[in-house]
Formats: C-alpha cells, structure tokens, sequence
C-alpha cells in the first residue's frame, strides 16, 4: 500500500479526535445559537470548550478566537475585513511576500486591483525573508504586513519574531498565516506578537473544513475587522452562518493533544527526518534539499533529485508513496513553483523537486520500505 507524505497538504485525522467527534454527532444535535432550548445551551457549550481549547494552545484568552471554514477564509477576512478602516484613514498600502500560501496571495492581488498598493518581499536562495526588507517597505501609508509562519513547500521557518519586534510601536497590524506552525512550533507562537492569525484543523490532525482567525487586542480593542459576509451575528459577525458543533469539537480536541504532544511528534518527526536523508545519501542518487535545512520544521523536506524529473516520479512510484511538488492548490496546474522559483531556483531544478511531509503516526517501517522503493524507481529514471 502507498505511504502518505503529503501531510502539508492535508495530515490523516488523528483517531481520538474521530472517536470524540462520533459521540458528538450520536448524541447531540442543535445549533449553538439557538436560545429557545436546551439542545442549543448544550451545543453552544460543546463550542465554547472547544474555543477554549484552541485558545489554550496559543496561550491566549478564548475570546481572540474566531471560527471560520479555515485558514484561506481567515486569510480573506484578515486582509478584505480591513478595507473600511483603510478607506477612513486612508493607510492603504500592504506589505507580504511572494512565498505566501494562494489564499493571502490572491486575496492580495485582489485588493491590489482595488485600489491597494501590496508590496511583496521575495525570500534569499535559504528560503528565508528578510526581516529589515519588510521594514525597509513600511512608510505611514502601512495598513498591515502579513507574513507567514511557516511555508508549506519548503517548511522553510520565517523570521516572524523578528519583525514583529521591528513593528513594536508602529501604527501597522501584523497578520501571520500560521497554516502550518500551529501546534508544532508551540513555544515560538506562544511567544510570537501579532494582531491577527489565521489556521486550519486538519493541519494538526483535526477535521477538515474548520480553522480560526485570531484577533488579539491592543488597548483593549480588537483589530478594527468588518465582516466580509453577511447573514447572520455568529462569531460575532466575524464569520456569519451555523457554527459546525462536531467540527468545532474535534478541533478542540486536536488542539488539546496538539499541546499534550507537540515535543514527542517533533521528536518523532526529526527521527523520520534523519532516516530520510540516511536514505537519501546511501541511495546514490545525487539529491539538494532546497532551502536551509536548519531553518526548516521537523516535518517536512522539500528535494531535488538531480535528473528524475519530478513528474514521472510521482507518477510511476503513486504505488509506492503520496508525495507532491507544491501545494495542493497550485498541483493541478504544470507551472512550476512560484516558491521555489521566488528563492531563486531554476526552472528545470523545480521540474526535479518533490516536496515530503509527514507526521504524528506515520509508520516508520511501512515508510522505510515504501521510500526505498521510490528511490529505487527515482535512480531508474535518472
Ligand atoms: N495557508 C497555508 C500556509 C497553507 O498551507 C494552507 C493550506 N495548504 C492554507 C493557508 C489554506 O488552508 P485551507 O485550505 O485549510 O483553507
């Protein structure tokens, strides 16, 4: 059977949370906003236990959290949700970068042809941004900078900390798309600064189709955010229709075991890591890992074999292993990835590059095995 490597994409969800999530689906039904009964009270605090569960794995109080479908709805509410208090204070320029995940890209762009003017800052050959260029951009027209956490074809760690100290005191919201970080780099976000933060569940082993947007307030007041849909007052307004109960729970649960075992999965994760690249070296086959490996998460590697071309690979070891080169959303078209290309990689080294993730329960023997085989199918095609 094929292993899953594309944890980035999507990892499996974790079996504790499908068991917490099936009683609730048996045994409670409602809408958490209706106040007429008693199944409305005890979904509603199905959700607020899960709210504070998430919150918990931030270290932040419950009511910073907003549901929403999912980081690319986050993402679209952090930028768009902006656009009535840039147009009474007239602060409308944006600066990002050209790594980010398509949700802040295009939503960028679209407010780019609204009237916004974006700045986008490309990361070095590591794969890294540099925090001075962002600040070098910032002027007094600066709305908001968004960069994000972690980058989901490298695992390439940006240097957030350090430009959220650079913006201490300055009148711009810092937004980070923490997609990929939130329950691994546990400490690092705990100790992060931002105004705004998006993620989704099934990153961190909860169920698809949920994620937040966090709100953190300064001086008592929340970031000035209007709704980008309308309907109705749940989440605030923030994020209107039925807040899915089971959904939410299981988020909640995942963001519990996130916090309980975020040491142990990175242990793991770096064991998985090293075997990769013995492998990797003892197969013969000449490899590049792109971008710094030291600047990476424990959980992802993003390769270049020298002469497979990424393509026929994938194709003709799918028995053997998942695998991708880029991101889900960009991985049925044949472009190669703006990613890579961003860190200055050539085209036909990108036509050479897979991207690996894996995660909490991976097995590690099936793994070992399946690798072997691809590598073997790799070196055959070289
Ligand atoms: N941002 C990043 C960094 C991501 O990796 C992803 C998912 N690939 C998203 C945003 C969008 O998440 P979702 O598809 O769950 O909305």
């Amino acid at each position: 059977m094929s292993i899953y490597l594309d944890y980035n994409a999507s990892a499996p969800i974790d079996p504790r949370v499908v068991d917490f999530m099936m009683d609730i689906y048996r045994n409670n039904i409602g809408n958490a906003d209706s106040r007429t009964h008693d199944f409305g009270d005890n979904a509603r605090m199905i959700v607020e236990n899960a709210r504070k569960q998430v919150a918990r794995l931030l270290f932040i109080p419950s009511e910073d959290i907003f549901f929403t479908s999912g980081a690319t709805e986050s993402n679209n509410i952090a930028f768009q949700g902006l656009k009535e208090y840039a147009q009474k204070t007239g602060k409308k320029h944006i600066v990002t970068t050209t790594i980010e995940h398509k949700a802040v890209l295009e939503t960028a762009k679209h407010m780019e042809r609204n009237g916004f003017k974006i700045d986008f800052v490309s990361p070095d050959r590591s794969g890294r941004i540099q925090a001075d260029e962002v600040l070098s951009l910032i002027n007094d027209n600066t709305l908001l900078v968004s960069v994000m956490h972690v980058n989901n074809e490298t695992g390439i760690i940006q240097p957030v900390n350090e430009i959220s100290d650079m913006l201490e005191g300055q009148d711009v919201f810092f937004h980070v798309d923490a997609t990929q970080s939130c329950g691994k780099l546990v400490d690092e976000l705990k100790n992060l600064r931002y105004d705004m933060l998006s993620f989704s569940s099934h990153k961190l082993y909860g169920p698809q189709g949920i994620g937040a947007l966090v709100l953190r307030r300064k001086n008592y007041k929340l970031p000035p955010i209007k709704p980008i849909m309308f309907g109705g007052q749940q989440e605030r307004g923030i994020s209107p229709g039925t807040v899915p109960v089971a959904l939410a729970a299981g988020f909640g649960k995942a963001c519990e075991l996130a916090l309980n075992e975020y040491k142990k999965d990175e242990r793991d994760n770096l064991e998985v890591r090293d075997m990769l690249i013995d492998m990797l070296e003892s197969s013969g086959i000449r490899y590049k890992i792109n971008g710094d490996i030291k600047q990476c998460i424990s959980s992802t590697m993003n390769i270049q074999l020298e002469g497979v071309s990424s393509e026929a690979l994938m194709l003709s070891s799918k028995e053997y292993c998942g695998i991708s080169n880029g991101s889900a959303c960009t991985s049925n078209n044949y472009s190669p990835s703006y990613v890579l290309l961003a860190m200055g990689i050539s085209e036909d080294d990108i036509d050479q590059s897979i991207r690996l993730s894996w995660g909490r329960n991976v097995n590690v023997d099936e793994l070992k095995y399946n690798f072997e085989k691809l590598l073997r199918v790799a070196k055959g095609l070289v």
